[in-house]
């Protein structure tokens, strides 16, 4: 076996609207059997079976691969939605967004980010001061990809998380999507609740803070979820953050803390 890694890339449609993606960065002998796993998640996704999936293998040069540390994890305890978006907006502001910045971006998720008031497939970039948005298209967004952890490090990872009881796909995929973001240069911060309408949780992912989760950032049944990745203008070129987030490999080799729940008094 190589030690060559290959990026698997899978994304799936219902009549024509985007149902499910997933990615993993794995050496050959893995890749047949992730695939398969893609293959069966977007067959049997929750919001109906894809009539149409396509699913991308390519190797990547082992010199392109760049490697780092998963973002330290903590939960906050939030009664509601309304408590759990006023904690996240303060923690926002706490890592450098403005106020202005980060009602823009949660009016824009809560009212369903993409044209038509539907979420969108990527994130948006928001400028970090004054909420403007910059992605270049609003429909697609901006797809983090191409990151994954190594398999020792998702091995310790899941263990860690079974302690909190918090080993599941939503949380594994949300931390290694929310350590790439958070190491482009130029992003602040990154806020995110689901598109799932079972799922209420959301983050606030910086790099002072790491990645906080908040049990509940939606209402129940909500389908309108995004994310918002926060920029500073002055430290970078959209061009090149944008090739970063999407193109550039990031193989996550170690883990952080798996904080337990706290109050947000303690944070
Ligand atoms: P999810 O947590 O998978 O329910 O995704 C929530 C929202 O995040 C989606 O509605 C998209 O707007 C956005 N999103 C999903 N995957 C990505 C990605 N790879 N990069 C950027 N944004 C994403």
């Amino acid at each position: 076996m190589s030690g060559d890694l290959f990026s698997i890339r899978m994304h799936s449609n219902l009549e024509g609207a985007h149902i499910s993606g997933c990615e993993r960065l794995a050496p050959v002998d893995r890749v047949e059997s992730l695939a398969a796993a893609m293959v069966r998640r977007a067959l049997q996704h929750p919001k109906g079976q894809a009539d149409c999936l396509s699913l991308t293998i390519e190797a990547v040069s082992p010199a392109s691969v760049q490697t780092t540390s998963l973002l330290d994890l903590t939960t906050i305890r939030a009664a509601d939605y309304h408590q759990g978006r006023r904690m996240a907006a303060e923690l926002l502001q706490r890592a450098g967004v403005s106020a202005l910045a980060v009602a823009s971006a949660v009016g824009y998720m809560a009212a369903g980010a993409a044209p038509g008031g539907t979420s969108m497939r990527g994130a948006m970039l928001v400028d970090a001061v004054d909420g403007t948005r910059l992605e270049p298209d609003p429909s697609r967004g901006v797809r983090a990809s191409r990151m994954d952890l190594s398999e020792s490090a998702e091995t310790e990872l899941r263990q860690r998380l079974a302690l909190r009881g918090l080993d599941n796909p939503h949380v594994r995929e949300a931390l290694v999507l929310a350590t790439k973001v958070m190491s482009a240069p130029g992003i602040v911060a990154e806020l995110c609740w689901s598109d799932d309408p079972d799922y209420t949780a959301g983050y606030v992912a910086s790099r002072e803070y790491g990645y906080v989760r908040f049990a509940h950032l939606k209402p129940h049944g909500e389908e309108r979820g995004g994310r918002a990745f926060f920029v500073c203008r002055q430290e970078v070129e959209l061009e090149p953050l944008i090739a970063y987030l999407e193109r550039s490999v990031l193989l996550i080799t170690e883990v952080g803390e798996i904080g337990g729940p706290v109050d947000w008094e303690d944070v």
